[in-house]
């Protein structure tokens, strides 16, 4: 089988490694990809949402399944696009249509559908700038904190936790009033606040059939102990010891068996990921945060080694609605990922350094992901974006895993490298 791949970050360096070690895989693309994923397949230089290119490029390719890794074109409908297409028809899109891609791409869409299929979810209301007045009074009465949430994409930047009625009202005019968000934040959710920890869960589902992926949970913060900006994220685990049997078993029945229901009952076809973040209460309770409509970056980089099954079987039984022949087989080890990133970030920061250190790595129950890598004109490994590379360890528990993770990143350097040395820090 020929594999297209589109993204460029750990994520898909991740997908990429995986699918090469399956001998039902012959030759694997990436578009764009990056000086990881080059080991791997070949690198397509084709931006994510370029469909028009995409398809020249699966045809010539003879592409038989392409795997979306980021949401950019799937809330665009490369789905649909392809399946459209009577040339390109044949090829499986692994990810959902234009239609159902809202589920990440619109809060209030989201929130509408779980309020719908009675999947236990904050407390919400949805307001335009047509209803502004009526969304100042709602923040007047409102409990804090309260969230506030632009309702499409804004690269994880468009959610607000507000603590007091001034900095709410402000905020809330900023995104309707100012266009704070732009297009995202012309309708704005304003959604009660959710005290607990945070974790994922990950479901692959062919439309009827489903198997739930390996948990994890990620770092967002760029320091220490989960303080200062939030960045596309700086590291995960998995497993997440919090997640006993009993809290996946509710998981199970009040949250994914709900959710693929109610896309059978809007009459969503869905073959791909879901990815669901969760907030767990203090009774052990959980709440949907968020759905995203493709895996995580940096949680696939500790979820896919962990997953025993070949990838492609998986992602052809996706494809293909036979799903329910699949049992996942999960390596019972602790996997830590922890994220290199160029100083500055999630600020402005350099690209294009030099990246040394790579080719002493080599230690076993370890792999390096990389995200924002390159070459240079000399077929040197450089940086090309804020967060460089994800080294990923297996451990018998989470400490060990972490300890040999951030032993992997110091044997590597490029000017103002950064990484969090606590990831999974409550776990240890
Ligand atoms: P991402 O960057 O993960 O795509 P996003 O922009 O889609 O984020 P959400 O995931 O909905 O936005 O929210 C971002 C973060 O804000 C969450 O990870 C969580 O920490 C916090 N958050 C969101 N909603 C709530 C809530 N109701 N109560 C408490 N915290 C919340």
């Amino acid at each position: 089988m020929n594999i297209l791949i589109i993204g460029s970050g750990g994520r898909e360096h991740a997908f990429a490694w995986k699918l090469k070690q399956s001998p039902l895989c012959n030759n694997l693309y990436i578009a764009p990809g990056n000086a990881g994923t080059a080991s791997c397949g070949t690198n397509l230089q084709i931006a994510v949402a370029d469909f028009e290119a995409i398809k020249t490029a699966a045809l010539q390719h003879h592409i038989d399944l392409i795997l979306v890794g980021p949401e950019e074109p799937l809330v665009k409908g490369i789905t649909d696009f392809f399946e459209n297409d009577p040339t390109t028809a044949h090829i499986h899109v692994i990810g959902p249509h234009k239609e159902t891609a809202q589920l990440e791409g619109s809060k209030a869409y989201a929130k509408s559908f779980m309020n719908r299929h009675q999947i236990p979810t904050a407390a919400y209301k949805e307001f335009t700038a047509d209803d502004f007045d009526a969304g100042v009074t709602y923040l007047q009465q409102h409990q804090y904190p309260v969230v506030l949430k632009a309702d499409g994409l804004a690269a994880g930047k468009g959610v607000l936790i507000c603590n007091n009625m001034m900095e709410a009202r402000s905020e809330f005019e900023l995104m309707l009033m100012r266009s704070k968000f732009g297009e995202a934040g012309k309708k704005v959710v304003i959604e009660d606040f959710l005290e607990g920890i945070e974790m994922s869960v990950f479901v692959l589902t062919d439309g009827k059939n489903y198997v739930i992926l390996p948990e994890a949970k990620d770092y967002k913060r760029i320091g220490e102990g989960d303080t200062g900006l939030n960045t596309g994220g700086m590291g995960a685990v998995s497993p997440v010891p919090i997640l006993t049997e009993q809290l996946q078993q509710k998981i199970t029945e009040r949250i994914i068996k709900p959710t693929i229901n109610g896309l059978q009952k809007d009459g969503l076809k869905y073959k791909g990921f879901i990815f669901i973040g969760l907030m767990i209460d203090r009774n052990n309770d959980p709440h949907v945060i968020e759905y995203n409509c493709r895996m995580g970056d940096p949680e696939t980089e500790v979820v896919i080694p962990r997953l025993q099954n070949d990838f492609v079987s998986l992602l052809t039984a996706t494809a293909t609605q036979t799903l329910h022949n699949i049992t996942i087989e999960t390596d019972a080890r602790a996997a830590v990922g922890m994220v290199a990133v160029s100083g500055g970030y999630p600020g402005d920061y350099n690209k294009g350094l030099t990246i040394n250190g790579l080719q002493q790595y080599n230690i076993p129950e370890s792999v390096l992901f990389h995200s924002g890598t390159t070459f240079n004109q000399h077929n040197q490994i450089i940086t090309n974006g804020g967060r460089v590379l994800v080294a990923v360890s297996f451990g018998d528990n989470i400490k060990e895993a972490a300890e040999q993770s951030e032993y992997l990143l110091q044997q590597i350097h490029f000017d103002d490298m950064y990484f969090r040395t606590d990831i999974g820090y409550e776990f240890k």
